[in-house]
């Protein structure tokens, strides 16, 4: 099974990753794991893409692409794989097809797992930290026994500047924009499914696998 995950920040992406990833018996490969290991196996790309990444800069297309496929390229692949941040344009879209292509691979489905805007707002803006301790609590999904104060040593909780709506908003819309051109490639190439994210955590799961197991 080849798949690409897709979804916002709250969507619940990367607890839909693991259980597919058990399901399916396929790696789950984030952009973030691939660059840590290309680099950590210091590939002549991975040491290309520290440099960019050591500089602040953009890694370009052409080494992201290449760590791409040469993860592809790994035994661990042979059943398929779960993509997870990659592609991000259309481009990179576009070159993962040249790549599956090469490697004789061919992608199944794009995964969308969709949740309307106001509830990954109301997912997002929960958030609270406790300065002292770390825990971090929900409004809503996982509140403290007392309202506003940690459990364990009773400190006022923050909510932290990541966390507030004006920076939620902003983060949600630069997603939207950048995701929207990549479900209408898909869409139009047949294997896009949209799944209903707004449901518990196993009927959510229970749809992707209705969804990819026809
Ligand atoms: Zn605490």
């Amino acid at each position: 099974m080849q798949l690409i995950l897709m979804g916002l920040p709250g969507a619940g992406k990367g607890t839909q990753a693991e259980k597919i990833k058990d399901q399916y018996n396929i790696p789950h490969i984030s952009t973030g794991d691939m660059f840590r290991l290309a680099i950590k196996e210091g590939t002549e790309l991975g040491i290309k893409a520290k440099g960019y990444m050591d500089e602040g800069a953009l890694v370009p297309d052409e080494v992201t692409n290449g760590i791409v496929e040469e993860r592809l390229s790994k035994e661990d692949c042979k059943n398929g794989f779960l993509l997870d941040g990659f592609p991000r344009t259309i481009p990179q879209a576009k070159a993962l097809q040249e790549i599956t292509t090469r490697l004789n691979q061919k992608l199944d489905y794009v995964i969308h797992v969709d949740v309307p805007e106001e509830k990954l707002l109301e997912r997002l803006t929960g958030r609270r930290v406790c300065p002292t301790c770390g825990a971090t609590y929900h409004v809503v999904y996982n509140p403290p026994k007392e309202k506003g104060i940690c459990d364990k040593d009773g400190t006022e909780l923050i909510q932290r500047e990541d966390d507030t709506i004006e920076t939620v908003q902003k983060r949600l819309a630069v997603n939207i924009e950048q995701t929207k051109p990549l479900l209408d490639f898909y869409n139009k190439q047949g294997i896009l499914v949209t799944i209903d994210g707004d449901q518990a955590i196993d009927n959510v799961f229970e749809d992707i696998q209705t969804s990819i197991n026809k």
